[in-house]
Formats: structure tokens, sequence, C-alpha cells
């Protein structure tokens, strides 16, 4: 029988993921949804053939929801994973888990109380072919010891209430989640470099900048955060290892050869980009709810993405390179 699916904040992205759960993931559908903005999604409820509920913790008590996907605003992620978990229901939440390190923690907590892995948070980094394959290459050590990485993460325009530490924490985030799970690497200190910066910006926006990180086998990564680069989104990671290199591609199914130039086109936008990912993010998270064992990013993955985020905010206060500490792991996500 499919998976019965509940979706808390029915915005942009959440109503991506109710058409993936209901078209192009198998085994699932969505049964319930919940929005602060009633009139709006019981429209939408009508539409795809959902019951409505007012509040997120009214979706999580029906015994017809089996799991729950929370893509409401940053600052009621952590109510209702908490809530999910009080109901023992799996929880898919999209990042941040929480808007803090403390209430990452305090899900954490909940979760180890209650003995059991519920709760996936969406990096769905680790989910795009390209990121699969560098990990393969680095986990075989097929280039022998990775020593350094070099990233991007650029946006062509961000809006005017795009602020600098937004830089971190709306869009660095993928990259301190995804390249600590290609390396299977803590980190253990970050420095945060403000450069030049670009006209494209505004005052309340320090753009580019740049993140320095370093892992606990003194693997350093340099991940430039450029938000208004007018071309286009463009992700790099090149990893560099001792007896060669290997770097992401920008798909593409195209390439143009014309007026004595021959070149492929740039992503548009996130969506172009990691649409593959997101599909294949949920369909994993149905089977893995299926098989009864949850196998993508966890609570505690979303807890030290807070942590590094916080020193990140520390770093590019002070100019300083700034430690990074985690408490230990608990027995729950150790491998
Ligand atoms: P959005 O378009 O603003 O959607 C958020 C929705 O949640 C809105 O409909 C909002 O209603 C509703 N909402 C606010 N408070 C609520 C509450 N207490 N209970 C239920 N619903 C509530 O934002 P979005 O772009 O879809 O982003 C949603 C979340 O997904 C964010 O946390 C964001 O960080 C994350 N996200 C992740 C990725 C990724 O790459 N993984 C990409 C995009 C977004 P109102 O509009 O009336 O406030």
């Amino acid at each position: 029988m499919d998976l019965r699916i509940g979706v808390i904040g029915t915005g942009a992205i959440g109503q991506e993921h109710i058409q993936r759960l209901n078209h192009k993931t198998q085994g699932a559908h969505v049964v319930a949804i919940s929005d602060i903005n009633k009139e709006k999604a019981t429209l939408l409820a009508k539409e795809i053939g959902a019951k409505f509920y007012e509040t997120g913790e009214a979706l999580i008590a029906d015994p017809e929801v089996d799991a729950v996907v929370v893509t409401s605003w940053d600052p009621t992620h952590e109510q209702y994973v908490l809530e999910a978990i009080k109901h023992n229901k799996y929880v898919f939440c999209e990042k941040p888990l929480a808007t803090d390190s403390e209430g990452c923690r305090r899900i954490v907590d909940a979760e180890v109380a209650n003995g059991k892995k519920l709760v996936q948070v969406g990096f769905m980094r680790r989910y795009d072919r390209g990121y699969m394959e560098l990990k393969e290459v680095i986990e075989n050590r097929q280039l022998g010891e990775p020593l350094l990485l070099h990233c991007a993460h650029r946006n062509p325009t961000v809006d005017k209430n795009y602020e600098t530490p937004m830089a971190i924490i709306n869009t660095a985030i993928h990259e301190i989640d995804a390249l600590r799970w290609l390396l299977q690497e803590d980190y253990v200190s970050v420095q945060v470099i403000l450069p030049k910066q670009t006209s494209y910006t505004h005052e309340k926006l320090h753009d580019p900048q740049m993140v320095i990180l370093e892992t606990k086998s003194g693997i350093h990564i340099d991940l430039e955060v450029f938000v208004n680069c007018q071309f286009g989104y463009d992700i790099k990671c090149v990893v560099v290892c001792e007896t060669g290199e290997i770097s992401l591609e920008d798909p593409s199914y195209t390439r143009v050869k014309a007026k004595g130039k021959d070149y492929t086109t740039v992503s548009p936008d996130w969506q172009s980009r990691f649409m593959d990912a997101y599909d294949e993010e949920f369909q994993l998270w149905i089977h893995s709810i299926q098989a009864d064992a949850i196998t993508g990013p966890t609570a505690w993955d979303g807890y030290v993405a807070s942590i590094t985020m916080v020193a990140c905010g520390v770093a590019r206060e002070s100019g300083e390179r700034v430690a990074i500490s985690l408490d230990s792991c608990p027995t729950l996500y150790q491998a």
C-alpha cells in the first residue's frame, strides 16, 4: 500500500514536493496538507484530493498520515519535527532542521530518547549523480588521499532582503553538509574572508564571500559564495588528490557549435540544476520508510551543519580562524 504523506507548508518547495510525491516518485501520495495561508491551502487540498488541516499538529496526529514532510517557514521546522517524533512518525524536514544549534540539539535529544531514527533533513546534494561519483572516487582512494577542495556556489542574483549572513545560512549550508559527507570527516576550523565586492550587491550584503574550512585530517576547502554573479547558477567542486583531480561537471544535454565558438549553457537556477537529485532524494526516502530504516541525512547531520554555521558567523565577524567543536555523536547516528 502507498505511504500516506502529510505536507506542512505549501509554498514554493512544498508544492514542488507534492507534485513529486504524487506524480514522479513511486510508493507514496499526499493525503493531507497544512499551511498558515488557509485560503490558498484549502484550494490546493481540493485540487489534489487531500485533507486540509488548520495546524501542523492536527495533521501529524491524523492516524491516516503515515509520514510527514515539513516545508514551512524555517522558524516552524523544530516544532513540527518534535511533534512528529512525539507521534513516532517519519519526518522529512527541509533545511535548516532548526534555526539555531540549540533547536537542532533538542531534536537530536528527542530522537535519541525515542530510540529510533525518524528524521531526514533535506540536504539533496547527496543525491546528485556528480557528487555521488566524487564520493565513490574519494572513498575508494582511486586518486590517493584527498588534499584540497576548491568549491563555488554561485547564484545569478538574489533579492534585496538577502543579507550577508544568508550567504552561509541559506546558501553555503548545502556545501557544509555535502562536503563533510563526501569526505566523511568533521570540520575543525573555519575562516571567512570578505574580499572586494561586486557592484551588483547592496549595502546589507557582502558579496562574494570566501569560506575556508579545515577537516580533522587537515584537508583544506576553499568555498566561494557569490550570489550576484549574473551569469547563472554555477556549482563547482574540484577535489585535488595525491595522484589526480576530479571535479563536478555542470550537467548539460546539448552543446552548441556556431560562429567560431563551441559551448554548453550554464544552469539558470537551482531547480533545474538539482531537479533529478530532489526526485532521487524523495524516492529513496520512500524506500527507506518502507524498509523501516532511514538512510538519508540525519538530525545529527542537521545539528553539525548548524554548529558549523554558527562558527562561520563568528569567523566572519572576527576575521579570525575559529575552532569548530562538536559534542560526541550519539550511538544512534554512528554508522
Ligand atoms: P515559501 O514559498 O515561503 O513557503 C513556506 C510556506 O510555509 C508558505 O506557504 C508559508 O505561508 C507557510 N508557513 C509559514 N508559517 C507556517 C506555519 N506555522 N505552519 C504552516 N505553514 C506555514 O518558502 P519555500 O521557498 O517553499 O521554502 C520552504 C522551506 O524549504 C524553507 O525552510 C527553505 O529553507 C526550504 N528550502 C529548501 C531548499 C533546498 O534546496 N533543499 C530549497 C528551497 C527552500 P505564508 O506564505 O502565508 O507565510
